[in-house]
């Protein structure tokens, strides 16, 4: 019997537009994979040492939380972070939490908040906030040979640009992404997955949250060959439905 740990890191200040939802979506897809799944609550001033758990997820919180968890995670989790990342933990990082791993975000109203620089990207605010549906081409390939269209929400202020040592999860095909011009959204490092997508992102998307949950596995068995196949008629309509809305 497979066992995943989960961690939901500052739970109570980044969890923006139900984030959770994620979270949610790994456990009752690991269930239905027969996998059992536990989920811990990290926040500020807890201890975080990260090889205690299998996928870490980081969801979204504005400007204000931002700064509430910055004294925390630059003194308390860096190390801890950035040694999980380098060794291959699988991350899962929505908006605020992902504009947290990179190295810094200038606000709108010229603030510059030092962040994890974990990853090669950073962050400046622009006045005109970013708000609306999204939907991004990914570089998963679905079993009809196409490329994974992904439908979300985003609102950010921050646009984000990625370094040279960093992948985007995809391309833009209706709303801003990472920053409304170069037409990328999301980033990808190792085995950390970073998006705007808000809504919550997996439940409509299971082919992403079963790539997360088959990393994690293999990272901790090295007899876990692959997960099954589930019928995902339900979730893949709705995401279908949507974005064709969108994009009509
Ligand atoms: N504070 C960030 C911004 O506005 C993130 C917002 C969010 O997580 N929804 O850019």
């Amino acid at each position: 019997m497979f066992d995943l740990n989960i961690c939901h890191l500052y739970p109570d200040l980044l969890n923006t537009y139900g984030d959770r939802g994620n979270i949610l979506a790994l456990q009752k897809r690991a269930q239905w994979h027969g996998i059992n799944t536990t989920v811990q609550n990290v926040t500020i001033g807890d201890n975080f040492d990260a090889s205690d758990y299998d996928i870490i997820f980081l969801g979204g919180g504005q400007d204000y939380e931002q700064e509430i968890i910055q004294k925390d995670v630059l003194e308390q989790k860096n190390t801890e972070i950035k040694n999980a990342i380098e060794n291959m933990k699988v991350f899962l990082c929505i908006c605020g939490g992902y504009q947290l791993m990179g190295k810094y975000y200038k606000t709108w109203d010229g603030k510059e908040i030092e962040f994890l620089g974990a990853l090669d990207l950073w962050t400046v605010g622009g006045k005109e906030r970013m708000i609306g549906n999204i939907v991004f081409e990914s570089n998963f390939i679905m079993e009809n040979g196409n490329p994974l269209k992904i439908v979300g929400f985003e609102n950010h202020s921050g646009r984000t640009y990625l370094g040279e040592n960093i992948r985007p999860l995809g391309k833009v095909l209706f709303g801003n992404g990472n920053n409304g011009t170069d037409g990328y959204e999301g980033a990808v490092y190792k085995n950390v997955y970073c998006s705007y997508s808000h809504g919550s992102l997996l439940p409509k998307n299971p082919m992403l949250t079963d790539h997360l949950l088959t990393l994690a596995l293999k990272q901790k068995y090295t007899d876990f060959d692959a997960l099954g196949k589930l019928d995902d008629t339900f979730e893949n309509e709705a995401r279908n439905t949507v974005i064709q809305r969108i994009l009509k």
